[in-house]
């Protein structure tokens, strides 16, 4: 317990963590949900071998030695049926999308004929514009200027989907591609991972409130509205407690309100200051605390525990250590709750453009901006990293990783940069640290 790592500390939180219960929700509110159903095709899509283009469904043994001139037998728009069977030299002019008439094997698109004068068996002198085929009269006979091999421009039934084929697994992420395919398969409402209610609670005496009168000397609660961001940037909605100040009965009683929610999130007051109350008071109230200091930096009185049927992060009240802590553990835990099957931030490699001293033995995350180069991404510091300095993560892009056991990094280093990206997630966490 005394040198806790992070790693370690984030494999506790996601061991004490689970899966949370379904919950049907209308397609319309489905972006960013995790399914908690196989989703089937109902039919084959297309149903039928549809054409690609706009042009001729024809038999491709026709115009093997094209120039050629073919029979216009039938106009066929999407959504109409062929009525018709192609014969030898004949041809349908077919839409996007519309289904293939029997006999033909093969489309070829409108800009590869030229339209020929009903009954004159020559080439149009002035051919109408491409894609205005639908507007003309249908004309009986069009040239044909090469040839096509059979199946060409096909969209053969069943390529996109086949009737009964699991099309979305449990588990997908609802991506705008998987909302598409939900309303593909005609599925208004679908069952997906219900999401984790959050609380979160700042204490200390010395906040000032958002709609408080201003006094120079306070602090203002930029933590309530940090983490509220935090987590809606991860789609959902927390309920903000207020602030309690540092008396143990006035927060045991929002503390208590906090535990009747999925995920408590309370900053400030988790350190040893004498009137640093929250972790007592945890206890007091019947929270098994699993740890309350983390090997990092920022972010070091780090504090968790757990209920039957809740948790709690106790987070460093300096602005900045709270919204990296919230990034490290709080953040792949309400993933994890979701159902996400990635749960981490995404890591790339950069290369560092100036030296970062390290001279302690705890990891340490530096608020970065990113650049590119050739061959791939620079990692350079927003400045001054006081974890007060609220100004180093509202500029940062992401967050460059210093292992505890690393002496120092020169200029030039390759590093490892969690990206604080709203949609680039991955598996694993990335790295030792
Ligand atoms: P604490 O962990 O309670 O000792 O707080 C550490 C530092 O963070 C103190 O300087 C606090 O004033 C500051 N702080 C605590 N809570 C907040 C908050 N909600 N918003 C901004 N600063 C805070
Ligand atoms: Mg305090």
């Amino acid at each position: 317990m005394e040198h806790l790592s992070v790693n370690a500390a984030q494999e506790i939180v996601l061991r004490s963590v689970q899966l949370l219960g379904v919950e049907s929700v209308a397609l319309e509110h489905s972006l960013g949900r995790v399914l908690a159903q196989d989703i089937l095709a109902n039919r084959d899509q297309p149903p039928y071998d549809v054409s690609a283009m706009d042009g001729f469904a024809l038999r491709s043994a026709d115009v093997a030695g094209a120039p050629a001139v073919l029979e216009i037998i039938e106009d066929i728009k999407a959504g109409d049926m062929p009525r018709k069977t192609v014969q030898a030299g004949q041809c349908a002019r077919i839409m996007t999308g519309a289904p293939v008439p029997p006999g033909a094997d093969t489309v070829i698109r409108v800009e590869d004929t030229q339209d020929v004068l009903a009954d004159e068996g020559f080439p149009h002198p002035n051919p109408p514009p491409a894609g205005e085929g639908a507007n003309v009269s249908l004309r009986e006979k069009v040239q044909i200027n090469v040839a096509v091999k059979i199946n060409n421009d096909i969209r053969p039934r069943g390529e996109g989907m086949r009737e009964g084929e699991v099309v979305l697994p449990s588990g997908t992420e609802l991506t705008p591609g998987a909302v598409g395919m939900l309303a593909m398969v005609k599925r208004a409402t679908v069952q997906v991972v219900r999401q984790p209610r959050v609380a979160i609670l700042s204490t200390g005496d010395e906040l000032e409130g958002l709609h408080d009168p201003f006094d120079a000397n306070k602090i203002p609660d930029a933590n309530s509205y940090a983490l509220m961001a935090q987590v809606q940037a991860l789609g959902m909605q927390p309920v903000l407690l207020g602030i309690a100040r540092d008396d143990p009965d006035e927060l045991r009683r929002y503390l208590q309100q906090g535990l009747q929610f999925d995920v408590l999130l309370v900053s400030g007051g988790t350190s040893v200051g004498v009137h640093d109350y929250v972790r007592p008071t945890l206890e007091a109230l019947g929270v098994q605390m699993k740890f309350w200091r983390v090997e990092m930096k920022p972010g070091h009185p780090m504090a968790f525990g757990t209920t039957e049927n809740s948790c709690v992060f106790g987070l460093p009240g300096n602005p900045v250590s709270s919204m990296v802590c919230f990034e490290q553990f709080v953040l792949p835990a309400l993933r994890r709750m979701t159902g996400f099957a990635r749960i981490y931030r995404r890591t790339i490699e950069a290369r560092l453009t100036h030296e970062v001293k390290h001279k302690h033995s705890r990891t340490e995350f530096v608020r970065v901006m990113l650049g590119r180069e050739e061959g791939g991404y620079t990692a350079t510091s927003t400045g001054a990293q006081g974890s007060g300095i609220l100004a180093s993560m509202s500029k940062a892009e992401g967050l460059m990783i210093v292992p505890a056991d690393c002496k120092g990094l020169a200029a030039g280093s390759m590093v490892t940069v969690q990206l604080l990206d709203g949609t680039a997630y991955q598996n694993e966490a990335g790295g030792e640290w």
